[in-house]
């Protein structure tokens, strides 16, 4: 079938008191194991690109990215969507949603709440005028290799400013700070569950939770059922293919051109293990 809104996903996930799972792509081979395993398991999952790894490493671009998220989609009838994750740039925003993401994220974790509403506000004006979505960020997700990221409380997303975050910057999904962190944790980590819940009470938009690599199945669970509808994995999948790279070139493996095939393989068994912890 033709692209699903992220928006669409996220409400079959909120109705049935799940969450979608996001993956981060760089390649082809990676969007076509999120997708076969997406049918297999008959699970509406997003597949999302981080504009660093299209703008600077030069993976792919936001255009051949969309068309070949595209493809796959319409050979399955499972719900795919696509999104734009992190970006702070109007420009490169709005350049991606014209070459087919029909949702994207604004990041403004790193201002003020004030400026972090307007930017949001013009973001998802522009946006919602082309028919995207647009998920902005509430408090802010840090990184796991700082050590103190995922436990500073001073970067949580604040349940009393939740409804009006929401409501100001029109934003369709907003991803909230609980206990989590980008990238691999030094320390297991402990979501705030509490507060989960009191975010989940203010608003009604669907929130979504970054830094998933290395939660605890269990606390997904309970985050899942506590409110979070979309569940962004990067760092684990991506050093998977990594490991897998390696391994192949470390075995010297007599054909270069089965490394996909290969790669592939291994991704779709972890795919599988992640998006069995959706409901959907
Ligand atoms: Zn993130």
């Amino acid at each position: 079938m033709a692209l699903e809104k992220v928006s669409e996903i996220l409400k079959m996930a909120d109705r049935a008191k799940t969450s979608a799972i996001a993956f981060n792509c760089v390649d082809y081979p990676m969007i076509k194991s999120v997708v076969k395993v997406a049918e297999e398991l008959n699970k509406p999952t997003i597949i999302m690109l981080y504009p660093e790894h299209a703008r600077d490493k030069h993976w792919t671009t936001p255009a051949v990215f969309a068309a070949a998220v595209k493809t796959e989609a319409k050979k399955v009838k499972v719900p795919i969507g696509l999104h734009l994750d992190h970006c702070s740039d109007y420009n490169y925003i709005l350049a991606a949603i014209k070459e087919g993401f029909q949702s994207v994220m604004y990041d403004g974790s790193m201002l003020s709440v004030e400026e972090n509403i307007k930017n949001t506000r013009e973001v998802a004006k522009a946006a919602h005028a082309l028919g995207a979505d647009v998920e902005a960020e509430l408090g802010r997700v840090g990184f796991a290799n700082t050590v103190t990221d995922q436990s500073d409380e001073d970067m949580y997303t604040k349940a009393e400013v939740a409804a009006s975050f929401c409501e100001q910057s029109n934003c369709n999904s907003v991803a909230v700070a609980v206990g989590t962190a980008h990238g691999f944790y030094k320390e297991t980590p402990k979501l705030d569950i509490q507060r989960l819940k009191s975010i989940n009470a203010a608003t009604d938009v669907p929130l979504v939770m970054h830094g998933g690599s290395g939660v605890p199945d269990e606390q997904l669970e309970i985050a899942f059922r506590e409110g979070i509808n979309k569940f962004n994995v990067g760092t684990e999948f991506f050093y998977l293919y990594y490991q897998t790279m390696q391994e192949f070139c470390s075995a010297g493996h007599p054909d270069f051109f089965d490394l996909p095939l290969l790669a592939q393989e291994r991704l779709e068994n972890y795919l599988r293990t992640k998006m069995l912890l959706s409901k959907l």
